[in-house]
């Protein structure tokens, strides 16, 4: 059984060992307004995670007693939240008697995507709410190979749409209204070494959006467009960059922004360039699960065994990169 609990989605995923799904059940805290505040999420995964468990043993059709191991998600994302998950892994790991292993949050989605996607070593580009990371597996470990400096990608595309009073997740209604634009506005585009800054980005769009000439000359759509057409090609900047230093031979994107077609488009494009295989991880285990957990914690348990309990304290700022892959070597 994987808990993930790093952010908006309080995620029960239960997978057998051979990587066969049986059941993937998602408690995901929606604000009403602004942004994911800790202690709102927080009160709601406490609320509902007994619900959510009990769903997800219904699904799989099977009892808490028929669970051989409890994964969670350790690292990283917002300290609050992060701690209920791992509550609720170690009560379960001691009432039952079962093993326990922290996962990074990060991996899983990688590792869920080579599991879905059936790839061995792809060049990953993993976009969301919360992250925006170009990584590959070398010397051992996930390596970062560009990443934000400031906003994530999908949290920029929600703040754009929360300005122009468009309802949360914004980024699935801006990549609609970008479908009918007719101009392209200039923005700044801002990458940095292999890095990338959305915050400067995020600024102008929204001064063009309050500007008084702006509905005189523009419509939501150019701007929406806009605003995708230069964050997604700053995205496929570093990806095509990382892909020509890596020679990988396979590109996986993820996360809840590779749901959006027109970024779909651009990265197949440069992976063609570059002879490499394109992948998309199926929109349903894309966005945070508890599915990609519990398969990242079986690959850990089986090369490593389990974490004693003192290791399972949360780390909400551990990287990836400094993470050492033992399964993959
Ligand atoms: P995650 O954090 O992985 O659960 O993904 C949630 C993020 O994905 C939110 O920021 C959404 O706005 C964004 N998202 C979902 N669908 C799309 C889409 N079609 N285009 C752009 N962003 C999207
Ligand atoms: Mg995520």
């Amino acid at each position: 059984m994987g808990i993930e609990s790093t952010a908006h989605t309080f995620g029960i995923g239960i997978v057998d060992f051979k990587g066969k799904i049986m059941s993937m059940i998602n408690d995901i805290y929606v604000p009403e307004k602004g942004g994911i505040h800790p202690v709102m999420v927080k009160e709601q995964h406490l609320n509902n995670f007994k619900e959510t468990i009990e769903e997800a043993l219904i699904e799989a059709n099977i009892s808490l007693r028929d669970i051989s191991l409890i994964a969670f998600s350790q690292s990283p994302g917002l300290g609050p939240v992060l701690k209920i998950g791992a509550l609720v892994a170690r009560l379960l790991s001691q009432t039952l008697q079962i093993p326990l292993v922290g996962v990074n949050h990060c991996i899983a989605h990688i590792e869920i995507g080579r599991l879905l996607c059936n790839i061995k070593d792809p060049l990953t580009l993993y976009v969301s709410g919360g992250n925006t990371i170009v990584s590959a597996f070398e010397s051992g470990a996930y390596q970062i190979f560009g990443e934000t400096l400031d906003l994530a990608i999908g949290n920029m595309l929600d703040s754009f749409a929360r300005e122009a009073e468009i309802s949360h997740p914004g980024g699935p209604k801006i990549e609609k209204l970008a479908q009918g634009a007719s101009y392209y506005i200039p923005l700044p585009y801002v990458v940095k070494g292999m890095d990338l800054s959305f915050s400067g980005l995020y600024t102008a769009a929204k001064r063009v959006l309050k500007s008084k000439k702006f509905h005189q000359k523009y419509t939501l759509n150019d701007l929406a467009y806009s605003l995708q057409e230069t964050s997604f090609a700053m995205l496929t900047e570093v990806t095509e960059r990382a892909l020509a230093h890596t020679e990988k031979k396979e590109v996986l994107l993820t996360g809840g922004v590779a749901a959006n077609k027109r970024l779909q488009e651009m990265i197949s494009y440069i992976s063609k360039e570059h002879d490499a295989q394109f992948e998309v991880v199926p929109a349903k285990y894309a966005g945070d699960n508890g599915v990609m957990i519990a398969w990242t914690g079986i690959l850990q348990y089986k090369s490593k065994g389990s974490d004693d309990i003192k290791e399972t304290i949360i780390k909400p700022k551990k990287r990836m990169d400094k993470i050492l892959i033992p399964w993959r070597n």
